[in-house]
């Protein structure tokens, strides 16, 4: 079994999000629990929250199909103290909205060294920060998503993945989202049977599937190891179709939720049908 979702609004309240989702025909979703956009949000009401989890029974749709990612502001490897506390802080926020909402992942990128600090200290910092956050909330796993490694951006390499969950204390409440438009644009090439078996391969080796807790399907505007993190919806960029034939043929990826974050919202229900066709 597949699922599938989009990253949908949760405008007006998080309790949309399942509504919106309904609507086009997804059984998996990503949403943000908070503004993307701003560092402090109002906390969430016993109303809201219980009106989120009555849509999402309504619906059919279980913690592990939902896919919360964080704010665009955090960096949870950033190399000073005091924006480095502010991220911190607003992660367990995070955290701790996803964990009264019933959900149990929290999708985020790593983090940045900013060219101030080694990246390996960087990458030091963010298992830090995950641990942090872990130590104050209960169920939610860290769900780390690989990028395309634009600018200072950790995480571009199966390795610095590798890392940061290597000083993760809690093995079992760590993971790792995939996402085929920042893998590809950080050189993992994937466009043909061959080459996405080699380097879901080296996934594997280097990583593990069994971290894997959801994958982001976008297609890529910029070419192989190009670095530059702009989404394509599914077969209509440089990585074309192929991927995601096989991605969606893979037993590897049922029971997670598979989510095109594509800009084009009008595109979303059609996507989903085309991937479920393959
Ligand atoms: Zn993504
Ligand atoms: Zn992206």
């Amino acid at each position: 079994m597949k699922y599938i979702g989009a990253h949908v609004s949760a405008a007006g309240g998080v309790f949309n999000a399942p509504i919106n989702a309904n609507k086009i025909g997804a059984n998996a979703f990503a949403l943000f629990v908070k503004n993307q956009r701003q560092w402090v949000a109002k906390p969430l009401t016993d109303e809201d929250i219980q009106q989120f989890k009555d849509n999402c029974n309504k619906f059919g749709y279980l913690p592990e199909h939902i896919l919360p990612h964080d704010s665009y502001l955090i960096n949870l490897g950033h190399p000073d103290t005091e924006p480095l506390n502010k991220s911190r802080n607003a992660f367990v926020d995070e955290m701790k909205r996803c964990e009264q909402l019933g959900l149990t992942l929290l999708n985020f990128h790593p983090g940045s060294h900013l060219k101030r600090i080694p990246e390996e200290e960087s990458l030091r910092l963010v298992s830090e920060s995950i641990n942090l956050a872990l130590a104050e909330t209960k169920n939610i796993i860290a769900v780390i998503e690989n990028t395309a490694g634009q600018g200072s951006n950790l995480g571009y390499s199966f390795e610095h993945l590798a890392e940061i969950i290597k000083n993760v204390d809690n093995k079992d409440r760590v993971g790792v989202c995939i996402d085929t438009c920042h893998m590809f644009a950080a050189g993992y090439d994937i466009r043909t049977e061959e080459t996405f078996t080699k380097s879901f391969a080296d996934f594997d080796r280097i990583v593990g599937f069994q971290y894997l807790k959801g994958m982001h399907l976008n297609d890529s505007k910029k070419g192989l190891g190009s670095r530059v993190d702009r989404h394509n919806s599914v077969s209509i960029g440089d990585i074309g179709i192929e991927p995601f034939k096989l991605i969606m043929k893979d037993s590897r990826s049922d029971a997670i939720p598979l989510i095109p974050e594509t800009t084009n919202a009008e595109l979303w229900e059609e996507e989903i049908k085309l991937l479920r066709s393959f």
